[in-house]
């Protein structure tokens, strides 16, 4: 691959990920900016991309404000409580105050959204969440990103962002095409990081010829962190990984069976097990145990425990449930919709939920921004509603000049779900346009030697193999390098057994972190020896990488938080207790590749909303 095509592709902003926010950043960047340049890069393809691809059964984040169901405030205080205390409510104040906006396009274009047939509003599954027929939902809004974009390149996995000469601000990414193997540099005024969370980083439960069976996309490879990391952007609550509890073997969703079929737990014998947890709950972290809804990951750890003290599996309760014909359906669609591997898990386990009360689990960590936990970048909020701290420059632009981002990438503002992520991408779109604009023509400038560098350590795995399959001792066994699988698997191992994963009961302490972050030393040195057969290997090869360095900034941050903030999520058994004195506070950390350091602080949280 020494002679790669390489191909220059100038733009004024260029969306890096076509998923949900992606796809909202790119509709948004049009709209303002209607003479610019907007580009999209995928490494898929933005019709089946991301964790929509599969479809959804239920939008989680809409307000409902048309009908003074909620209000932004609401939904602010809920984050908060969920968060353990712990968010950036201007970001979340933003989401909440133009999401139904959002939604109310996606039903525009052609989702189908349901009907309450009393009143005629959408129809609720909860609180915040609405229920959709929502198989095509990733094609109904790629469709309009694709209208919107100047143009999408899909198929090209981006590896590297570029900064610009002076090194003061971004000015483009670098990546190459997984099927014609091409090198692409994209120069670009803005960048907006919107590729996604990750999943394979901690051990999954399911291993071997199971191990894409996640919750979490498989393919979700934590590029939205490793990109804006190695630029030196700071980072914010990566330790805040999240734990969900599913049904068992096909990470089949709960939501819909609680909220919707008022679905409810037993432990093996038959008992509500939550309640007897509680005063110890409260013992860990004081009052908000006692808060409504109880906090997600107080949940998760009363099914820990439960499952500990021997009186496990846990079950969820569905037969009574499914005598209901209406709900019934409910259930299955719910799966059809969004996670069809769970209908087959139950059918291959002769589990009929009629007769069958299926087992619950809590899953392996995944690192996110936009669900219930809130790891990602540190951006600046908006104007109008975020504290003079909270800002220092354009709405969601991280802490590298023209570097801006939404969804997963960006950290302390949870509970944003899909339509959140598309709505945060529109912030940044328009926040993105308005910077290009008061650029004017100071087009960052980007170093040829920089570009050429990058190319040679792209293509190095392919040239790692293609010399050392010489060696070849026993099948695919080289010693000269590893393959992909192999090194995804040795991170999957550290981050279990050091960083608190389901081997080691999510638990953890400074010495293992300590141990686990050497570990992963080693691992970054032995990524320079990784081999690609082929051009989908060199994808896998690029993803490990940005996993490593993901899984390094959220072991660094699990080592700086000396409490236990979120039990149920993961604990520091060297610190067992929440701790609301000296950790009511953002983490923050800035990598800097030149030394391989990491520096950490704390930021304060602003309790805008009372
Ligand atoms: C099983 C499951 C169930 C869910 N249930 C619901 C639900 O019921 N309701 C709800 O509202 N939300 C739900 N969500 C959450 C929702 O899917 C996410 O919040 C949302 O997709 C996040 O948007 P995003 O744009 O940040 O990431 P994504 O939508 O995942 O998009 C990231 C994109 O970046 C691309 N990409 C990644 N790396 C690179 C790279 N290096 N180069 C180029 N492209 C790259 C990916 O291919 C992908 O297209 C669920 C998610 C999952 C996985």
């Amino acid at each position: 691959m020494r002679r790669a095509k390489t191909v220059f592709v100038d733009s004024d902003i260029l969306v890096v990920g076509g998923g949900m926010a992606g796809c909202g950043a790119t509709y948004e960047s049009r709209y303002w900016g209607r003479d610019l340049k907007v580009v999209c890069v995928e490494k898929a393809n933005i019709e089946r991309s991301g964790a929509v691809a599969q479809g959804l059964y239920a939008i989680n984040c809409y307000m409902g404000m048309q009908w003074n169901e909620n209000q932004p405030e609401d939904h602010v205080r809920y984050a908060r409580n969920d968060l353990m205390g712990l968010v950036r409510e201007d970001l979340g104040y933003d989401i909440a105050r133009h999401v139904d906006a959002t939604v109310h396009k996606f039903e525009e274009w052609g989702l189908p959204i349901m009907r309450d047939p009393q009143n005629g509003r959408y129809q609720r599954e909860g609180k915040w969440q609405i229920m959709i027929h929502g198989e095509s939902y990733k094609p109904i809004v790629a469709e309009a990103a694709r209208k919107a974009a100047t143009e999408v390149y899909n198929r090209i996995m981006v590896t590297h962002l570029l900064m610009d000469k002076r090194r003061k601000r971004v000015a483009g990414a670098v990546g190459f095409n997984v099927r014609t193997g091409h090198f692409y540099v994209f120069r670009a005024k803005a960048v907006i990081v919107t590729a996604g969370g990750a999943s394979h980083i901690f051990k999954p439960r399911a291993v071997g010829e199971g191990m894409g069976r996640t919750w979490y996309a498989p393919w979700s490879s934590a590029s939205a962190y490793g990109l804006p990391i190695l630029v030196g952007a700071a980072m914010t609550q990566m330790e805040n990984r999240i734990v969900l509890t599913r049904f068992k073997d096909g990470y089949g969703p709960v939501g819909a069976y609680f909220l919707h079929l008022k679905t409810y737990t037993q432990n093996a014998y038959g008992q509500d097990y939550e309640a007897f947890w509680r005063d110890s709950i409260e013992q860990l972290v004081g009052d908000y145990v006692n808060h409504h809804p109880v906090p997600t990951c107080l949940r998760n750890h009363a099914l820990l425990e439960e499952v500990k003290a021997g009186r496990g599996p846990i079950r969820m309760v569905t037969k009574e449930a499914f005598k209901d014909p209406h709900k019934e359906t409910v259930g299955w669609e719910n799966f059809l919709g969004m996670t069809i591997g769970q209908a087959v898990v139950w059918a291959s386990q002769n589990i009929d939920p009629k007769e069958t009360n299926p087992e619950l689990t809590t899953s392996e960590p995944y690192v996110m921004g936009s669900h219930a936990t809130c790891s990602g970048a540190w951006a600046s909020g908006p104007e109008d509603y975020a504290p003079a701290e909270y800002q220092w420059g354009y709405n969601r632009m991280m802490t590298v000049e023209g570097l801006f981002g939404g969804g997963d990438a960006i950290g302390g503002s949870a509970h944003k779900f899909s339509s959140g992520s598309f709505t945060e991408g529109r912030i940044a779109g328009k926040a993105a346009v308005k910077y290009v604009n008061e650029l004017g023509k100071a087009r960052p400038e980007v170093s040829d030697a920089e570009c050429e560098d990058l190319k040679k350590a792209i293509y190095k795995p392919m040239e790692n193999y293609e010399i050392g399959r010489n060696e070849i001792v026993a099948g695919t066994v080289s010693p000269s390098y590893i393959l992909p699988l192999h090194g995804l698997q040795r991170l999957e191992k550290i981050m279990d057994e050091y960083v608190g994963g389901i081997s080691a009961y999510y638990t953890t302490n400074e010495p293992l972190l300590t141990r686990g972050l050497e570990l992963l030393g080693m691992l970054k040195e032995d990524l320079e020896h990784l081999g690609a057969e082929d051009l989908h290997q060199l994808q896998r090869a690029w993803e490990l990488h940005h996993r490593v360095l993901a899984s390094e900034c959220v072991t660094q941050h699990t080592l700086f938080r000396k409490e236990t903030r979120w039990p149920g999520y993961y604990y520091r058994a060297d610190h067992p207790k929440l701790d609301d004195k000296d950790w009511h506070c953002f983490t923050l950390s800035r990598y800097d590749r030149e030394s391989g350091k990491w520096e950490m602080e704390k930021a304060p949280v602003y309790h805008i909303v009372d």
